[in-house]
């Protein structure tokens, strides 16, 4: 068994109360269930806008919404290279499911690791597990943009009573979700700054639609505006304060999951060019065609996007349960740099992959089309501006030493 078997099959945490054997690859088998069902309905998901059901139905057939829930809570105890590989896979068939089950993912890994020990969000992780769950993610606001870590929107609390009204200008899927995680302010007398977590599900709260999603690309995800209104109970806020679930968890999770999405976008355009190009050489009697270059650039750049997300990867696995590790300037500053990099290359590696296509990757149909790929993957630089994070890193960046060795 290798390390990435043995942290899927369990953490101390995670004990089973009696023997279970879990075959990994049943991961592997359950995901192309649902990457099968999602590349069946890409192409219309893409067309009409409209959420990808058929994948997310199978997505809860085979388990996959609650597969990161521990085994004590009723799922499958799945480790971060297991949903990141399942990112990858779902990616290569319709970014859209794969950005989806991206960032349901996300909101899974806080429930699973700030939410363990809080009776409210246990029950939760139950129910995730039990009724395959779809969970949203709410944290931009009003004019904020991607500034995650201000919120206008404060809990009011009346003794046990809270409540919530939050301008969401973007929560992906939020109509077709089941719950929601929601950034806030601590309270009205709160900073900015100050702000707190809550799990909250669809019996607890309304959502009147404010803004449309017609956009380029990620058109499945179904990512419209909101006015958020919920009432609920205060011990649905996370006991932690969002800046350390920000930092520990939120980020690292998202990047992973998000860049892994990105690079089987990545993968299914080099697909389609290294068809066309063999179609093309076999056509001219071996003879290369001019833009077998950018085939093989695409292969270089999607070769450098693996390895960027694997190496980041094990850091963060090799420091997963290391608050202080994971807190550092220097793991904030390469998990930040992670997004930048991977989402600037798998642009850069669909590009090329057009570009060996040529004129049949530029169409809008046939089999090298490369244009759906193009149009999702343009919304990984600004999905976050990278502009914002670049800015964000620049003290960090000053602060911490250059490195004197190749491999520190
Ligand atoms: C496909 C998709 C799905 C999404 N799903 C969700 C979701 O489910 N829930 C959710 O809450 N949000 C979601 N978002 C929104 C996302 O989290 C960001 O909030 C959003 O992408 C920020 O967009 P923005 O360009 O308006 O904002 P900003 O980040 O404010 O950027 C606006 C402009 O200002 C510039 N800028 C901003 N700050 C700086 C700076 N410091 N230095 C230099 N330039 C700067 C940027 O370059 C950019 O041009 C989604 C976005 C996408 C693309």
């Amino acid at each position: 068994m290798n390390v990435q078997e043995a942290r899927s099959l369990g953490t101390a945490a995670d004990e089973p109360s009696e023997p279970f054997f879990l075959d990994r690859s049943s991961f592997v088998q359950w995901t192309s269930v649902v990457a099968a069902a999602a590349a069946a309905e890409a192409e219309d998901v893409d067309r009409q806008a409209r959420f990808p059901k058929a994948a997310i139905d199978a997505a809860r057939q085979q388990k996959l919404l609650g597969v990161q829930i521990p085994r004590a809570f009723g799922g499958h105890g799945a480790s971060i290279f297991d949903v990141t590989d399942m990112c990858y896979t779902l990616g290569r068939a319709c970014a859209s499911t794969a950005m989806i089950f991206a960032m349901h993912q996300t909101k899974v890994a806080c429930l699973v690791r700030h939410g363990t020990g809080s009776e409210w969000h246990e029950r939760l992780m139950r129910r995730v597990a039990a009724e395959q769950m779809l969970l949203a993610s709410s944290t931009t606001e009003g004019q904020n943009g991607g500034n995650i870590r201000f919120s206008t929107a404060a809990v009011e609390h009346a003794g046990t009573e809270i409540s919530l009204v939050r301008n969401a200008t973007v929560i992906s899927y939020g109509a077709q979700a089941d719950g929601i995680v929601t950034i806030a302010r601590r309270a009205n007398d709160a900073a900015g700054s100050d702000q707190v977590l809550l799990a909250i599900t669809k019996d607890n709260y309304t959502l009147e639609q404010s803004l449309a999603w017609e956009t380029l690309g990620m058109r499945g995800t179904c990512s419209a505006g909101f006015e958020l209104k919920f009432k609920g109970t205060a011990e649905q806020i996370f006991p932690e304060s969002y800046d350390k679930i920000h930092a520990q968890t939120m980020t690292p999770v998202a990047h992973l999951c998000w860049s892994s999405a990105w690079a089987g976008i990545a993968a299914a355009a080099v697909d389609r060019a290294q068809a066309f190009i063999r179609k093309a050489a076999r056509g001219a009697g071996g003879q290369m065609p001019p833009g077998a270059a950018h085939f093989t650039a695409a292969r270089m750049t999607l070769t450098k996007l693996r390895a960027v997300i694997t190496a980041n990867l094990d850091a963060y696995a090799a420091h997963e349960h290391d608050e202080r590790a994971l807190s550092s300037l220097d793991f904030q500053s390469q998990i930040n740099l992670l997004k930048v990099q991977a989402s600037e290359l798998a642009v850069e590696t669909v590009m090329h992959a057009m570009r060996a296509c040529g004129l049949s990757g530029y169409r809008n149909d046939g089999d090298f089309s490369v244009d759906r790929h193009l149009r999702d993957v343009l919304s990984a630089p600004i999905m976050i501006n990278n502009d914002r994070i670049l800015a964000n890193i620049a003290t960090a960046s000053l602060m911490s030493a250059v490195p004197a060795t190749l491999r520190d």
